[in-house]
């Protein structure tokens, strides 16, 4: 009796897996896309769903390589900047589509106590430390899980001590494709010890296609009352400002380039836009953050995070000098980011939420980026 009921039950088994969809791996991926300089093997991943939008994930970074989307015409394009290979991520470049971590953003000085202890960090960035230090998870080969078109796991384990954080930090990201044009990031992160953590996505954006002009004619709206004004080392002066009344206010819809060269000491510092907006609503619920809208082709992203905050960066330090996807040359303020993400040196600034994770505890955040079109006006 036992023994039948096992049969039956192996029968069923094998029934419902042959019902099941083929799995991506078989038919889409992973494509070997090189080896690191270490010798590690490099994978590139492709996601989509049923409506035509694609993306490829690669595990060095868990960057996003490409992210096609239709314009308003129903015709699919790439809308961030990268490289056709493995070679151009591997030599320097501004986190082109990678996941930055241990501390996205920056630290002061590169220092921060912590439960008593103080610790210094890989400093990278003037005298701080930027998204993770000298190789921070941008340059770390994930381990991935692709089990459905539509969705890649990608975990990597920094170890105690690397680029001096303490405790060995589990991040899993999981990029998940929707119907609706969207792709979610979705954050788990633990640790054996006490640290920080601020694990973002750092992709670049042109609506219009990498490569294809600035990203000053892209009109922008950010959900946010007040701003994190910096320093000249870009680093917060502790002071949540309104952004009522300067060139930081975005809650109704301006073009970019409108008021990127205002005579403001904000605007100078950061060379444009480079800054943490305070996002409205509650942090922990995913609400809508950013809406930006390209007008020749458009193209429509939507962002809504659990985070508290936003990097708006315009590519102030594009320059040109590195060439993409398609030969064509990044220059000056031909992308932004949207690096959803908790204040820029937390750590040091005990009245900014904060980044601080603990045994037994796990942290999870999300961030969806929405695309659809709209009309031309
Ligand atoms: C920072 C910029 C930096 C860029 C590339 C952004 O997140 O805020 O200052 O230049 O990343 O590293």
């Amino acid at each position: 009796m036992i023994f039948r009921g096992a049969v039956l039950l192996a029968g069923a088994f094998l029934l419902t897996s042959c019902m099941k969809t083929e799995p991506a791996s078989s038919s889409t991926g992973p494509k070997t896309w090189g080896k690191t300089a270490e010798g590690e093997n490099v994978n590139l991943y492709t996601l989509s769903n049923s409506k035509g939008m694609q993306a490829t994930v690669t595990d060095y970074g868990a960057r996003i390589v490409t992210l096609v989307v239709p314009d308003r015409n129903g015709t699919p394009g790439n809308v961030t900047l990268g490289f056709d290979s493995l070679d151009g991520y591997q030599k320097e470049n501004p986190y082109f589509g990678a996941i930055v971590g241990r501390y996205g953003n920056r630290i002061a000085k590169g220092r921060f106590t912590l439960d008593g202890v103080e610790y210094k960090l890989a400093v990278n960035n003037g005298a701080n430390s930027l998204h993770g230090g000298l190789k921070g998870f941008d340059k770390r080969v994930w381990t991935a899980r692709q089990d459905r078109p539509d969705k890649l796991e990608l975990t990597y384990v920094s170890r105690d001590g690397e680029e001096g954080y303490p405790g060995n930090m589990s991040t899993t990201v999981v990029y998940t494709m929707g119907d609706d044009n969207s792709l979610r990031i979705d954050y788990t992160i633990t640790t054996d010890k006490a640290t920080v953590h601020n694990v973002t996505n750092h992709a670049y954006f042109n609506l219009a296609g990498p490569g294809n002009g600035d990203v000053l004619g892209h009109r922008i709206m950010i959900a946010a009352d007040r701003f994190t004004p910096v320093d000249a080392g870009l680093i917060p002066t502790g002071e949540l400002k309104p952004v009522e009344g300067t060139p930081f206010d975005f809650r109704q819809p301006h073009a970019i380039g409108e008021r990127i060269e205002a005579k403001d000491q904000q605007i100078e510092y950061g060379k444009g836009y480079d800054h943490n907006w305070v996002l409205n609503g509650e942090m922990g619920a995913l609400r809508p953050a950013v809406k930006v809208s390209e007008p020749t082709t458009g193209r429509v992203m939507e962002v809504l995070t659990t985070e508290p905050g936003v990097q708006f960066y315009t590519g102030n330090f594009l320059d040109g000098t590195l060439t993409g996807s398609g030969g064509k040359a990044y220059k000056f303020r031909y992308g932004f980011c949207l690096e959803t993400q908790h204040y820029p040196d937390s750590p040091n600034h005990p009245d900014f939420p904060t980044t601080v994770i603990k045994p037994g505890e796990k942290y999870r955040s999300a961030t969806v980026y929405k695309f659809s079109t709209e009309a031309a006006k």
